[in-house]
Protein backbone atom coordinates (compact mmCIF):
# COMPACT_ATOMS: atom_id res chain seq x y z
CA UNK A 1 0.00 0.00 0.00
CA UNK A 2 1.12 3.36 -1.00
CA UNK A 3 -0.38 5.74 1.86
CA UNK A 4 0.77 9.09 0.11
CA UNK A 5 -0.33 7.63 -3.84
CA UNK A 6 -3.83 6.35 -2.31
CA UNK A 7 -4.63 9.89 0.24
CA UNK A 8 -6.70 11.35 -2.25
CA UNK A 9 -9.09 8.60 -3.09
CA UNK A 10 -12.11 8.27 -1.52
CA UNK A 11 -12.09 4.49 -0.31
CA UNK A 12 -15.28 2.23 0.41
CA UNK A 13 -15.23 -1.25 1.97
CA UNK A 14 -17.86 -3.00 3.82
CA UNK A 15 -17.79 -2.81 6.96
CA UNK A 16 -19.78 -5.93 8.14
CA UNK A 17 -18.83 -9.67 7.73
CA UNK A 18 -19.43 -11.70 5.00
CA UNK A 19 -22.42 -13.37 6.16
CA UNK A 20 -26.23 -13.31 6.21
CA UNK A 21 -27.33 -10.90 9.09
CA UNK A 22 -29.85 -8.35 9.80
CA UNK A 23 -28.19 -5.73 8.39
CA UNK A 24 -24.79 -5.13 6.74
CA UNK A 25 -22.73 -1.59 6.51
CA UNK A 26 -20.81 -0.06 3.53
CA UNK A 27 -18.59 2.59 4.43
CA UNK A 28 -16.58 5.30 2.39
CA UNK A 29 -14.24 7.35 3.61
CA UNK A 30 -12.92 10.42 1.74
CA UNK A 31 -13.14 13.58 0.48
CA UNK A 32 -15.69 12.91 -2.48
CA UNK A 33 -17.78 10.13 0.23
CA UNK A 34 -21.06 12.55 -0.08
CA UNK A 35 -20.90 13.29 -3.96
CA UNK A 36 -20.34 9.80 -4.86
CA UNK A 37 -23.35 8.48 -2.80
CA UNK A 38 -25.31 10.84 -3.49
CA UNK A 39 -25.00 9.63 -7.19
CA UNK A 40 -26.86 6.16 -5.96
CA UNK A 41 -28.89 7.47 -3.36
CA UNK A 42 -32.54 8.55 -3.28
CA UNK A 43 -31.64 11.75 -1.37
CA UNK A 44 -28.92 14.51 -1.40
CA UNK A 45 -27.07 14.64 1.75
CA UNK A 46 -23.92 16.76 1.08
CA UNK A 47 -25.13 19.54 3.10
CA UNK A 48 -26.72 17.79 5.73
CA UNK A 49 -24.83 18.26 9.17
CA UNK A 50 -22.58 15.57 10.06
CA UNK A 51 -23.91 12.58 12.48
CA UNK A 52 -27.28 12.99 11.33
CA UNK A 53 -29.07 9.86 9.54
CA UNK A 54 -31.30 9.63 5.85
CA UNK A 55 -33.46 7.01 4.94
CA UNK A 56 -34.16 6.54 1.37
CA UNK A 57 -33.08 4.08 -1.70
CA UNK A 58 -29.84 2.92 -3.29
CA UNK A 59 -31.08 2.38 -6.90
CA UNK A 60 -28.72 1.50 -9.94
CA UNK A 61 -30.72 3.65 -12.58
CA UNK A 62 -33.99 2.88 -11.89
CA UNK A 63 -33.58 -0.37 -10.21
CA UNK A 64 -34.18 -0.04 -6.46
CA UNK A 65 -31.33 -1.90 -4.69
CA UNK A 66 -32.21 -1.27 -1.53
CA UNK A 67 -33.74 0.53 1.40
CA UNK A 68 -31.23 1.89 3.79
CA UNK A 69 -29.99 4.17 6.38
CA UNK A 70 -27.21 6.31 5.54
CA UNK A 71 -25.16 7.93 8.39
CA UNK A 72 -22.70 10.97 7.84
CA UNK A 73 -19.52 12.32 9.46
CA UNK A 74 -17.93 15.24 8.80
CA UNK A 75 -14.36 15.86 8.46
CA UNK A 76 -12.54 15.71 10.83
CA UNK A 77 -15.30 14.21 12.96
CA UNK A 78 -15.11 10.81 11.83
CA UNK A 79 -13.32 7.76 12.50
CA UNK A 80 -11.01 8.14 9.40
CA UNK A 81 -11.08 11.73 10.34
CA UNK A 82 -12.16 11.83 6.45
CA UNK A 83 -16.17 12.59 5.39
CA UNK A 84 -17.37 9.67 6.18
CA UNK A 85 -20.68 7.55 5.08
CA UNK A 86 -22.16 4.71 6.46
CA UNK A 87 -24.54 2.75 4.35
CA UNK A 88 -26.90 0.45 6.52
CA UNK A 89 -28.77 -1.81 4.39
CA UNK A 90 -30.58 -5.07 4.79
CA UNK A 91 -27.49 -7.77 5.46
CA UNK A 92 -27.20 -9.87 2.86
CA UNK A 93 -24.18 -10.47 1.29
CA UNK A 94 -25.48 -9.86 -2.07
CA UNK A 95 -26.92 -6.54 -1.45
CA UNK A 96 -23.73 -5.05 0.30
CA UNK A 97 -21.90 -6.27 -2.52
CA UNK A 98 -24.18 -4.38 -5.16
CA UNK A 99 -23.48 -1.44 -3.14
CA UNK A 100 -19.84 -1.55 -3.36
CA UNK A 101 -19.77 -2.49 -6.76
CA UNK A 102 -22.33 1.00 -7.20
CA UNK A 103 -20.17 3.18 -5.46
CA UNK A 104 -16.43 1.78 -7.34
CA UNK A 105 -18.85 2.53 -10.61
CA UNK A 106 -19.51 6.17 -9.91
CA UNK A 107 -15.29 6.41 -8.52
CA UNK A 108 -14.79 4.82 -5.21
CA UNK A 109 -12.18 2.87 -4.91
CA UNK A 110 -11.99 -0.57 -3.27
CA UNK A 111 -10.57 -0.26 0.36
CA UNK A 112 -7.43 -1.69 1.26
CA UNK A 113 -6.98 -4.07 4.18
CA UNK A 114 -6.96 -1.86 7.13
CA UNK A 115 -6.83 1.34 5.48
CA UNK A 116 -9.27 3.53 6.79
CA UNK A 117 -7.94 3.04 10.22
CA UNK A 118 -4.75 3.77 8.46
CA UNK A 119 -6.39 6.81 7.65
CA UNK A 120 -6.92 7.83 11.26
CA UNK A 121 -3.46 6.93 11.61
CA UNK A 122 -2.30 8.72 9.41
CA UNK A 123 -4.94 11.96 10.23
CA UNK A 124 -3.64 11.77 13.70
CA UNK A 125 -6.86 10.46 14.96
CA UNK A 126 -4.84 7.94 16.93
CA UNK A 127 -1.28 6.89 17.15
CA UNK A 128 -0.12 3.52 15.48
CA UNK A 129 -0.37 1.84 18.82
CA UNK A 130 -3.73 2.67 19.46
CA UNK A 131 -4.38 1.57 15.86
CA UNK A 132 -3.16 -1.68 15.93
CA UNK A 133 -5.12 -1.77 19.34
CA UNK A 134 -7.93 -1.59 17.10
CA UNK A 135 -7.63 -5.12 15.10
CA UNK A 136 -6.58 -6.86 18.44
CA UNK A 137 -9.78 -5.41 19.98
CA UNK A 138 -11.79 -7.19 16.78
CA UNK A 139 -10.03 -10.58 17.28
CA UNK A 140 -10.81 -10.73 20.86
CA UNK A 141 -12.50 -13.33 22.15
CA UNK A 142 -12.13 -13.60 25.87
CA UNK A 143 -13.02 -10.97 28.60
CA UNK A 144 -9.27 -10.38 29.52
CA UNK A 145 -8.38 -10.10 25.85
CA UNK A 146 -10.68 -7.65 25.45
CA UNK A 147 -9.68 -5.67 28.70
CA UNK A 148 -6.05 -5.62 27.60
CA UNK A 149 -6.72 -4.34 23.68
CA UNK A 150 -9.29 -1.85 25.38
CA UNK A 151 -6.17 -0.48 27.42
CA UNK A 152 -3.91 -0.64 24.31
CA UNK A 153 -6.69 1.67 22.69
CA UNK A 154 -7.39 3.77 25.06
CA UNK A 155 -3.34 5.14 24.91
CA UNK A 156 -2.26 3.22 28.29
CA UNK A 157 1.45 2.87 26.99
CA UNK A 158 1.36 5.12 24.24
CA UNK A 159 0.65 7.94 26.94
CA UNK A 160 3.50 6.27 29.03
CA UNK A 161 6.09 6.35 26.65
CA UNK A 162 5.72 10.03 25.48
CA UNK A 163 5.53 11.14 28.52
CA UNK A 164 9.25 9.33 29.37
CA UNK A 165 10.13 10.42 25.51
CA UNK A 166 9.02 14.33 26.09
CA UNK A 167 11.42 13.96 29.47
CA UNK A 168 14.12 12.78 27.03
CA UNK A 169 13.81 15.24 24.16
CA UNK A 170 14.04 17.79 26.78
CA UNK A 171 17.80 16.45 27.22
CA UNK A 172 18.22 15.62 23.74
CA UNK A 173 18.13 19.30 22.89
CA UNK A 174 20.20 20.48 25.82
CA UNK A 175 22.90 18.05 23.99
CA UNK A 176 22.58 19.83 20.40
CA UNK A 177 22.49 23.15 21.97
CA UNK A 178 26.22 22.00 23.74
CA UNK A 179 27.24 20.77 20.37
CA UNK A 180 26.50 24.13 19.00
CA UNK A 181 28.79 25.95 21.35
CA UNK A 182 31.12 23.38 21.40
CA UNK A 183 34.35 25.63 21.60
CA UNK A 184 32.90 27.22 25.02
CA UNK A 185 32.58 24.21 26.70
CA UNK A 186 29.29 24.47 28.37
CA UNK A 187 27.06 22.54 30.12
CA UNK A 188 23.51 22.65 29.11
CA UNK A 189 21.81 19.61 30.22
CA UNK A 190 22.92 18.03 33.52
CA UNK A 191 24.65 14.48 34.08
CA UNK A 192 23.13 13.57 37.15
CA UNK A 193 19.86 14.68 36.08
CA UNK A 194 19.82 12.90 32.77
CA UNK A 195 21.36 9.80 34.21
CA UNK A 196 18.31 9.46 36.76
CA UNK A 197 15.69 10.04 33.77
CA UNK A 198 17.66 7.31 31.96
CA UNK A 199 17.24 4.70 35.25
CA UNK A 200 13.39 5.81 35.49
CA UNK A 201 12.96 4.84 32.06
CA UNK A 202 14.99 1.78 31.83
CA UNK A 203 13.03 0.25 34.47
CA UNK A 204 9.87 1.71 32.86
CA UNK A 205 10.64 -0.20 29.73
CA UNK A 206 11.77 -3.05 31.48
CA UNK A 207 8.89 -4.01 33.27
CA UNK A 208 6.74 -3.40 29.90
CA UNK A 209 9.20 -5.83 28.05
CA UNK A 210 8.21 -8.36 31.05
CA UNK A 211 4.88 -7.86 30.70
CA UNK A 212 4.73 -9.53 27.37
CA UNK A 213 4.70 -13.09 28.17
CA UNK A 214 1.46 -12.42 29.94
CA UNK A 215 0.12 -10.40 27.50
CA UNK A 216 0.92 -12.53 24.67
CA UNK A 217 -0.60 -15.40 26.45
CA UNK A 218 -4.01 -13.59 27.01
CA UNK A 219 -3.98 -12.52 23.58
CA UNK A 220 -3.35 -16.10 22.09
CA UNK A 221 -4.47 -18.09 24.72
CA UNK A 222 -2.88 -19.21 28.10
CA UNK A 223 -0.47 -22.42 27.18
CA UNK A 224 -1.81 -25.12 29.08
CA UNK A 225 -0.38 -28.75 28.45
CA UNK A 226 -2.09 -32.05 30.43
CA UNK A 227 0.65 -34.60 30.92
CA UNK A 228 0.83 -38.05 33.18
CA UNK A 229 1.11 -41.40 33.44
CA UNK A 230 -0.53 -43.65 30.95
CA UNK A 231 -4.24 -44.10 31.86
CA UNK A 232 -4.15 -40.99 34.19
CA UNK A 233 -7.17 -39.90 32.35
CA UNK A 234 -5.31 -37.34 30.79
CA UNK A 235 -7.77 -38.06 26.88
CA UNK A 236 -11.01 -38.19 28.99
CA UNK A 237 -10.29 -34.96 30.52
CA UNK A 238 -9.43 -33.42 27.05
CA UNK A 239 -12.37 -35.06 25.79
CA UNK A 240 -14.52 -33.09 28.40
CA UNK A 241 -13.26 -30.28 28.03
CA UNK A 242 -13.00 -29.76 24.26
CA UNK A 243 -16.34 -31.88 22.76
CA UNK A 244 -19.44 -29.84 22.30
CA UNK A 245 -21.60 -32.52 23.60
CA UNK A 246 -20.10 -32.85 26.63
CA UNK A 247 -21.73 -31.86 29.90
CA UNK A 248 -18.48 -29.71 30.42
CA UNK A 249 -19.13 -27.24 27.74
CA UNK A 250 -22.60 -26.38 29.07
CA UNK A 251 -21.58 -26.42 32.99
CA UNK A 252 -18.85 -24.12 32.68
CA UNK A 253 -20.34 -20.52 31.25
CA UNK A 254 -18.76 -19.52 28.43
CA UNK A 255 -17.06 -22.08 27.28
CA UNK A 256 -16.72 -21.86 23.51
CA UNK A 257 -14.08 -24.66 21.43
CA UNK A 258 -12.13 -24.31 18.38
CA UNK A 259 -12.10 -27.83 17.01
CA UNK A 260 -8.88 -26.66 15.17
CA UNK A 261 -6.47 -25.31 17.73
CA UNK A 262 -8.11 -26.82 20.96
CA UNK A 263 -8.82 -23.98 22.27
CA UNK A 264 -11.63 -22.67 24.56
CA UNK A 265 -12.57 -19.79 27.24
CA UNK A 266 -13.08 -20.04 30.60
CA UNK A 267 -13.95 -17.60 33.17
CA UNK A 268 -13.32 -14.87 30.41
CA UNK A 269 -9.83 -16.14 29.89
CA UNK A 270 -9.02 -17.82 26.86
CA UNK A 271 -6.92 -20.93 27.24
CA UNK A 272 -4.76 -23.19 24.20
CA UNK A 273 -3.74 -26.93 24.98
CA UNK A 274 -0.75 -27.52 23.95
CA UNK A 275 -0.67 -30.05 20.66
CA UNK A 276 -2.45 -32.37 22.57
CA UNK A 277 -2.68 -34.77 19.65
CA UNK A 278 0.85 -35.40 20.40
CA UNK A 279 0.21 -35.91 24.28
CA UNK A 280 -2.63 -38.71 23.28
CA UNK A 281 -0.12 -40.45 21.93
CA UNK A 282 2.00 -41.08 25.38
CA UNK A 283 -1.28 -44.10 25.75
CA UNK A 284 0.72 -46.18 23.55
CA UNK A 285 4.23 -45.60 25.18
CA UNK A 286 5.35 -47.82 27.94
CA UNK A 287 7.51 -45.55 29.47
CA UNK A 288 8.84 -45.34 32.72
CA UNK A 289 6.82 -42.58 33.60
CA UNK A 290 3.85 -42.03 30.37
CA UNK A 291 5.06 -38.25 30.02
CA UNK A 292 8.91 -38.15 28.54
CA UNK A 293 7.28 -37.55 25.02
CA UNK A 294 5.53 -34.61 26.45
CA UNK A 295 8.84 -33.33 28.11
CA UNK A 296 9.20 -30.81 25.03
CA UNK A 297 5.56 -29.67 24.82
CA UNK A 298 6.15 -28.55 28.63
CA UNK A 299 8.59 -26.07 27.85
CA UNK A 300 5.99 -23.88 25.66
CA UNK A 301 3.48 -23.94 28.16
CA UNK A 302 2.94 -21.83 30.80
CA UNK A 303 1.41 -23.90 32.66
CA UNK A 304 1.41 -28.09 33.61
CA UNK A 305 -1.79 -29.73 34.33
CA UNK A 306 -0.09 -33.35 36.25
CA UNK A 307 -2.68 -35.66 35.93
CA UNK A 308 -2.75 -39.34 38.00
CA UNK A 309 -5.02 -41.86 39.04
CA UNK A 310 -5.62 -41.28 42.60
CA UNK A 311 -6.42 -44.66 43.04
CA UNK A 312 -3.09 -46.03 41.69
CA UNK A 313 -0.09 -43.47 42.92
CA UNK A 314 0.89 -42.71 46.47
CA UNK A 315 1.94 -39.47 47.14
CA UNK A 316 5.74 -40.17 47.17
CA UNK A 317 5.31 -41.54 43.56
CA UNK A 318 3.02 -38.09 42.35
CA UNK A 319 5.69 -36.65 44.47
CA UNK A 320 8.66 -37.82 42.19
CA UNK A 321 6.56 -37.52 38.78
CA UNK A 322 6.64 -34.15 39.84
CA UNK A 323 10.10 -33.48 40.55
CA UNK A 324 11.06 -34.96 37.54
CA UNK A 325 9.24 -32.42 35.47
CA UNK A 326 10.70 -29.94 37.47
CA UNK A 327 14.22 -31.08 36.79
CA UNK A 328 13.49 -30.96 33.04
CA UNK A 329 11.80 -28.08 31.96
CA UNK A 330 12.99 -25.75 35.37
CA UNK A 331 11.43 -25.28 38.91
CA UNK A 332 9.18 -21.54 38.03
CA UNK A 333 6.53 -23.74 35.62
CA UNK A 334 3.33 -23.40 37.26
CA UNK A 335 2.42 -27.54 37.91
CA UNK A 336 -1.21 -28.19 39.18
CA UNK A 337 -1.32 -31.43 40.13
CA UNK A 338 -5.00 -33.22 39.75
CA UNK A 339 -5.85 -36.34 41.28
CA UNK A 340 -8.34 -38.00 39.15
CA UNK A 341 -10.95 -40.80 38.82
CA UNK A 342 -12.26 -39.67 42.70
CA UNK A 343 -15.58 -41.50 41.63
CA UNK A 344 -13.60 -44.61 42.58
CA UNK A 345 -11.98 -43.95 45.92
CA UNK A 346 -13.12 -46.95 47.83
CA UNK A 347 -14.23 -45.88 51.48
CA UNK A 348 -11.31 -47.40 53.20
CA UNK A 349 -9.14 -45.71 50.53
CA UNK A 350 -10.95 -42.38 51.69
CA UNK A 351 -9.88 -42.29 54.85
CA UNK A 352 -6.39 -42.23 53.79
CA UNK A 353 -5.70 -38.16 53.79
CA UNK A 354 -5.44 -37.03 50.07
CA UNK A 355 -2.75 -34.32 49.92
CA UNK A 356 -4.46 -30.97 49.97
CA UNK A 357 -2.54 -29.26 47.23
CA UNK A 358 -4.22 -32.02 45.05
CA UNK A 359 -7.62 -30.79 43.00
CA UNK A 360 -9.71 -33.65 42.85
CA UNK A 361 -11.45 -34.28 39.91
CA UNK A 362 -13.41 -37.19 38.06
CA UNK A 363 -12.55 -36.41 34.26
CA UNK A 364 -15.33 -39.38 33.65
CA UNK A 365 -18.27 -38.17 35.96
CA UNK A 366 -17.34 -34.66 35.16
CA UNK A 367 -16.08 -33.33 38.58
CA UNK A 368 -14.23 -31.21 40.30
CA UNK A 369 -12.66 -29.94 36.58
CA UNK A 370 -13.91 -26.48 37.14
CA UNK A 371 -11.45 -25.92 39.37
CA UNK A 372 -8.44 -26.46 37.91
CA UNK A 373 -9.25 -23.70 35.78
CA UNK A 374 -10.33 -21.65 37.88
CA UNK A 375 -6.90 -21.64 40.08
CA UNK A 376 -4.98 -20.80 36.59
CA UNK A 377 -7.79 -17.81 35.76
CA UNK A 378 -7.31 -16.76 39.30
CA UNK A 379 -3.46 -16.84 39.06
CA UNK A 380 -3.81 -14.93 35.22
CA UNK A 381 -6.57 -12.04 36.91
CA UNK A 382 -4.07 -11.79 40.07
CA UNK A 383 -1.20 -11.17 37.77
CA UNK A 384 -3.26 -8.26 35.27
CA UNK A 385 -3.78 -6.31 38.51
CA UNK A 386 -0.30 -6.54 39.72
CA UNK A 387 0.59 -4.92 36.39
CA UNK A 388 -0.73 -1.58 35.49
CA UNK A 389 0.29 -1.68 31.70
CA UNK A 390 0.92 -4.95 29.81
CA UNK A 391 2.14 -4.84 26.11
CA UNK A 392 1.17 -7.93 23.93
CA UNK A 393 2.40 -6.84 20.38
CA UNK A 394 5.68 -8.20 19.05
CA UNK A 395 6.67 -5.25 17.14
CA UNK A 396 6.57 -3.46 20.58
CA UNK A 397 8.39 -6.05 22.04
CA UNK A 398 11.26 -5.76 19.05
CA UNK A 399 11.16 -1.89 19.33
CA UNK A 400 11.56 -2.03 23.49
CA UNK A 401 14.02 -4.35 23.44
CA UNK A 402 16.31 -1.70 20.87
CA UNK A 403 15.05 0.88 22.87
CA UNK A 404 16.56 -0.89 26.53
CA UNK A 405 19.64 -1.71 24.41
CA UNK A 406 20.00 1.97 23.20
CA UNK A 407 18.93 3.07 26.95
CA UNK A 408 21.86 0.88 28.55
CA UNK A 409 24.60 1.65 26.25
CA UNK A 410 23.35 5.38 27.07
CA UNK A 411 23.84 4.69 30.82
CA UNK A 412 27.03 2.70 30.51
CA UNK A 413 28.86 5.74 27.97
CA UNK A 414 27.71 8.38 30.16
CA UNK A 415 29.24 6.52 33.37
CA UNK A 416 32.23 6.97 30.99
CA UNK A 417 31.95 10.71 30.62
CA UNK A 418 32.14 10.20 27.08
CA UNK A 419 31.77 13.72 24.77
CA UNK A 420 28.57 15.39 24.02
CA UNK A 421 28.24 14.27 20.46
CA UNK A 422 28.30 10.86 21.54
CA UNK A 423 25.70 10.91 23.78
CA UNK A 424 23.59 13.00 22.09
CA UNK A 425 23.86 9.73 19.36
CA UNK A 426 23.07 7.20 21.69
CA UNK A 427 19.72 9.18 23.02
CA UNK A 428 18.97 9.71 19.63
CA UNK A 429 18.26 5.63 19.27
CA UNK A 430 16.77 5.62 22.80
CA UNK A 431 14.21 7.93 21.09
CA UNK A 432 14.14 6.41 17.77
CA UNK A 433 12.96 3.27 18.91
CA UNK A 434 10.78 4.66 21.57
CA UNK A 435 8.70 6.84 18.82
CA UNK A 436 8.42 3.62 16.71
CA UNK A 437 5.98 2.48 19.36
CA UNK A 438 3.58 5.37 19.17
CA UNK A 439 4.12 5.82 15.16
CA UNK A 440 5.90 9.32 15.75
CA UNK A 441 8.73 7.69 13.26
CA UNK A 442 7.91 5.35 11.26
CA UNK A 443 7.62 4.81 7.08
CA UNK A 444 5.71 3.22 4.26
CA UNK A 445 6.68 -0.20 4.82
CA UNK A 446 6.16 -0.50 8.31
CA UNK A 447 2.86 1.08 7.86
CA UNK A 448 2.22 -1.55 5.06
CA UNK A 449 2.95 -4.30 6.97
CA UNK A 450 0.88 -3.53 10.24
CA UNK A 451 -1.94 -2.31 8.70
CA UNK A 452 -1.68 -5.29 5.59
CA UNK A 453 -2.72 -7.63 8.58
CA UNK A 454 -5.74 -5.99 8.68
CA UNK A 455 -9.51 -7.38 7.38
CA UNK A 456 -10.69 -5.37 4.77
CA UNK A 457 -13.01 -3.01 5.54
CA UNK A 458 -11.53 -1.90 9.27
P1 LIG B 1 -4.79 -41.51 29.33
O1 LIG B 1 -3.97 -42.69 28.96
O2 LIG B 1 -4.14 -40.72 30.43
O3 LIG B 1 -5.18 -40.64 28.17
O4 LIG B 1 -6.13 -42.10 29.97
P2 LIG B 1 -7.59 -42.27 29.34
O5 LIG B 1 -8.29 -40.98 29.27
O6 LIG B 1 -7.50 -43.06 28.09
O7 LIG B 1 -8.31 -43.10 30.47
C1 LIG B 1 -7.87 -44.39 30.86
C2 LIG B 1 -9.05 -45.15 31.48
O8 LIG B 1 -9.46 -44.50 32.67
C3 LIG B 1 -10.27 -45.15 30.58
O9 LIG B 1 -10.88 -46.42 30.69
C4 LIG B 1 -11.17 -44.09 31.18
O10 LIG B 1 -12.53 -44.34 30.94
C5 LIG B 1 -10.84 -44.18 32.63
N1 LIG B 1 -11.04 -42.92 33.32
C6 LIG B 1 -10.57 -41.71 32.98
N2 LIG B 1 -10.98 -40.78 33.87
C7 LIG B 1 -11.72 -41.44 34.79
C8 LIG B 1 -12.44 -41.02 35.97
O11 LIG B 1 -12.48 -39.85 36.38
N3 LIG B 1 -13.07 -41.99 36.67
C9 LIG B 1 -13.08 -43.29 36.29
N4 LIG B 1 -13.74 -44.16 37.01
N5 LIG B 1 -12.43 -43.70 35.18
C10 LIG B 1 -11.76 -42.79 34.44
Amino acid sequence: MNPAARKDLTIVAPATGNQMAAIGVVRLSGSQAFEITEQVFSKKIAHQPGYTIHFGKIKDQNRVVDEVLVSIFKSPNSYTGDDIVEISCHGSPYIVQEIVNLLVKQGAALAEPGEFTMRAFLNGKMDLSQAEAVADLIASESYAGHALAMQQMRGGISKLIEQLRNQLLHFSAMLELELDFSTEDVEFANRGDLLILLNKISKVIKQLIGSFALGNAIKKGIPVCIVGRPNAGKSTLLNALLNDDRAIVSEIAGTTRDSIEDHFVFNGISFRLIDTAGLRETNDTIESIGIERSYVKMHEADYIIYLFDVNELSNEVVDADVQAIKNRVGGNKNIILVANKIDQITESEKSKEINSSFIQISAKELQGIEQVFETIAFEVNEQMTQKNEIISNVRHLEALNQCDLALNQTIVQLNNQISSDLLAFHIREALKYMALITGEVTNDEVLGHIFGKFCIGK
